[in-house]
């Protein structure tokens, strides 16, 4: 017998006790489509013989449940411990203290954005950072978009709309997601010139295909992978003044292009913009969150001539920064005109920097204590070296030893199904699987307690 009536209506579950506190907590709107929702979902399971007065009883916890499971974000704060310091799935660089304060304020004030308060007249928002970006690049001058892909965008719309863009085969890359280079070029309205071939080309290849036609010549920063073995690239300098020769620009894109020499890091050189500018390319662009360490922006630093037609470009409109970015960059790059605290400060290098016996120390405290927080779930933790990886598409065959705790359990799918409940605790913690074992390295975690009480919830 199916008795629908012994389910609240939904002013009777509205009006209970539960439902006021939910209404209190969620408002009316979400708990009556809550409420409904979860009287469908009975009815359809009395229709299929479940006990009613079961479902009825049960009702108010699981229309809590489902209304809390709404109210969390997929966006909370998560713990990094996948190893890869810039992870772009979750959100890349980590702002520093300073330029979070800055945003923050940006966010909840007027700012002079496109306002000159000395004057009181109308002022450039690239203004901000245009004398910063200067400064720290050697460059004449600089704009500031979106991203990087942006950048790379107006820059070859600007120089070689309805015109030949000239590139390397060995540098016709896919960065990931629809970000491939033949693509862009042709969105951009520019006609792709291949020159060489995968493995090498020479200076003669470009020399032979510049002509009347020529708007550009790219070079682009082969980020995410290496071409080894029998290879010839040409550098630079030497592609600079063929450009220079022909009475062509050349458009150098670094991709994450960094500020300063990593190498003080223990890290390897990757070129950096002020050598691209002084190696005379005529444009450089460059990531705002990859190894700089700041928010989502994409710079394009270099010519004056050049600058000023990008800024008239229409696309410029389309692909300008908000006022929240301009302010978080703004304080990111000032960081860099203190070089000897940047590595405290900013928290890219910071990470990036930790010397693997700090990070050893730090699994060697953190495993006993994890270990007892797993054991009544049937896991246990012990402390392992592993090796981290810049990410983002920075020196990409390159990895950083480090150290972390190895989580193990019996099963074959034990990591899985650990790294899966990880995932789904109120602050998630994600890692990465390895060798039939959870490994959580610990490169990017700055306080324990913040993983102990994250895995107390479990
Ligand atoms: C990452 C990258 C881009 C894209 O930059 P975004 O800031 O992610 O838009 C373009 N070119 C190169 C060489 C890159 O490495």
């Amino acid at each position: 017998m199916q008795d629908f009536r012994v389910l609240p209506s939904v002013d009777q579950v509205l009006t209970s006790p539960e439902g006021l506190a939910l209404t209190e907590e969620h408002g009316r709107l979400a708990v009556v489509t809550a409420v409904r929702a979860g009287l469908e979902i009975a009815r359809e399971k009395i229709r299929a013989g479940d006990d009613g007065a079961t479902l009825a009883a049960d009702l108010p916890r699981r229309i809590a449940e489902e209304l809390a499971a709404a109210a969390r974000s997929a966006l909370r704060p998560l713990i990094n411990l996948t190893g890869t310091v810039l992870h772009t799935n979750l959100g890349r660089a980590i702002l520093a203290e300073e330029a979070v304060s800055a945003a923050s304020a940006a966010m909840a004030n007027p700012l002079a954005l496109e306002f000159d308060l000395d004057g009181g007249g109308r002022g450039q928002r690239d203004d901000h950072l245009r004398g910063l970006l200067c400064e720290l690049t050697g460059a004449e001058d600089a704009t500031i978009v979106n991203n990087n892909a942006a950048a790379v965008l107006i820059a070859l719309n600007t120089l070689a709309d309805g015109r030949e863009a000239i590139v390397s085969r060995g540098e016709l890359i896919e960065i990931g997601g629809a970000f491939r280079m033949p693509d862009i070029m042709a969105r951009a309205g520019a006609r792709l010139v291949e020159v060489g071939t995968t493995n090498r080309t020479h200076p003669r290849d470009y020399e032979g295909a510049i002509g009347p036609e020529t708007g550009v010549i790219l070079k682009v920063h082969t980020s995410n992978y290496r071409i080894e073995g029998f290879t010839a690239e040409v550098p630079a300098p030497r592609l600079a003044e063929i450009a220079r020769r022909a009475g062509v620009p050349l458009l150098n894109d670094l991709g994450s292009g960094s500020l300063i020499d990593l190498s003080i890091f223990g890290l390897r050189r990757e070129p950096t913009v002020a050598e691209a500018v002084a190696e005379g390319a005529d444009l450089v662009t460059f990531s705002g969150d990859k190894l700089l360490g700041g928010p989502q922006a994409g710079f394009v630093v270099g010519r004056r001539d050049l600058i000023a037609a990008i800024n008239r470009n229409p696309l410029k409109r389309a692909v300008r920064l908000d006022k929240i970015r301009i302010a978080a960059l703004e304080a990111t790059l000032k960081l860099y005109r203190d070089p000897d605290r940047l590595k405290e400060r900013l928290p890219t290098l910071r990470f990036l920097s930790r010397p693997e016996v700090d990070i050893g120390a730090q699994a060697a405290r953190l495993a006993p204590a994890i270990d007892a927080l797993l054991k009544p779930h049937g896991y246990s933790a012990a402390a392992c070296t592993c090796q981290s990886q810049v990410g983002s598409g920075a020196l990409p065959v390159d990895t950083i030893p480090s150290a972390g705790l190895r989580l193990t359990g019996s099963g074959g799918d034990a990591p899985e199904r650990l790294s899966a409940r990880l995932r789904a605790l109120p602050i998630p913690v994600v890692g990465h699987i390895r060798d039939g074992a959870l490994v959580l390295d610990l490169r990017c975690l700055e306080s324990d307690e913040m993983l102990i009480a994250a895995l107390a919830a479990l």
